[in-house]
């Protein structure tokens, strides 16, 4: 899929990893959560990670971003390590400052539309540009237009998020997110909660967004995108990924009798 950075190169920049975890491992009490996970995304792919419940999916999303420390391994985000920083040959706890800072770049859309509930949909979508990136107010609202008309919200710009239906908070808050102008965006199943009649107008701004060459991992439950939209399938079951590869490798020509198995009863 195409993307904004180095067009006079557009292979050596794609190559270039936006995401790479080695080894990782999470732990809630005694569940091992994620088991020497190594899961990678390119600069400009869209990855779409599938999988029984309870596999590990959302967890995986949230160690990205250091909403849940790992146990062990490492990840990095564009080449930075993420959490840690290395110090006299030990891993100590980033700062929360540096926490923040990585966090910034990174869009998260959550399964529930968490949007704040007494700002307006436009209120929404300049508060952390303005008060986390201190930009100036008129710039962030005139970028703040151009994403509500992105994905198709431009006449509720003054609605509160009690007014609109799931699906149209939900692509406020996806708006919200890429007006942090993020390097990557994440999606923990992001039209779960959705009524079925509005999901599609959710996937649809997904879609375009993953078209324009935005760096994503969506996890989800909906085949169909990530047969259409994936640039790379990862199949997770029993905290580790169980195969990956193209939609045809994963949908058409699995190898695996797990993935099979899953996908016999989804599709
Ligand atoms: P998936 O997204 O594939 O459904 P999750 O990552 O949500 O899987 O969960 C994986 C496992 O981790 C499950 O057994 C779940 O119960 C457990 N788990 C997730 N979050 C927590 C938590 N905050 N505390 C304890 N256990 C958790």
């Amino acid at each position: 899929m195409n993307n904004d950075v180095n067009m006079n190169d557009p292979q050596e920049s794609q190559d270039v990893e936006m995401v790479r975890t080695e080894k990782l491992v999470k732990r809630f009490g005694d569940n091992i959560v994620l088991n020497g996970v190594d899961f990678s995304v390119k600069r400009g792919q869209a990855v779409v990670v599938i999988g029984p419940s309870g596999s590990g999916k959302t967890t995986l999303l949230r160690c990205l971003n250091h909403l849940e420390k790992i146990d062990d391994g490492r990840i990095y985000i564009d080449g930075q390590l993420v959490g840690y920083r290395e110090q006299d040959g030990r891993l100590v706890e980033d700062s929360e400052a540096n926490i923040a800072r990585m966090r910034s770049q990174i869009g998260f859309v959550f399964q529930r539309f968490n949007l704040f509930a007494h700002k307006t949909a436009l209120e929404n979508i300049i508060e952390a540009p303005i008060q986390v990136l201190r930009q100036p107010k008129d710039e962030v609202i005139a970028r703040a237009r151009v994403l509500l008309e992105k994905v198709g919200m431009s006449d509720k710009e003054q609605s509160y998020p009690h007014r609109l239906s799931g699906g149209q908070q939900q692509r406020v808050a996806i708006a919200r997110a890429l007006a942090m102008n993020p390097k990557l965006m994440l999606f923990d199943e992001a039209t779960s909660a959705l009524d079925p009649e509005l999901v599609g107008e959710v996937l649809k701004v997904m879609r375009q967004l993953a078209e324009e060459g935005m760096t994503m991992v969506a996890v989800t439950h909906e085949m169909g995108f990530a047969r259409d939209v994936a640039d790379h399938v990862v199949f997770m079951d029993k905290s580790q990924i169980v195969e990956q590869g193209t939609p045809e490798q994963i949908f058409s020509d699995s190898q695996n009798e797990r993935t099979r198995n899953f996908l016999s009863r989804v599709v």
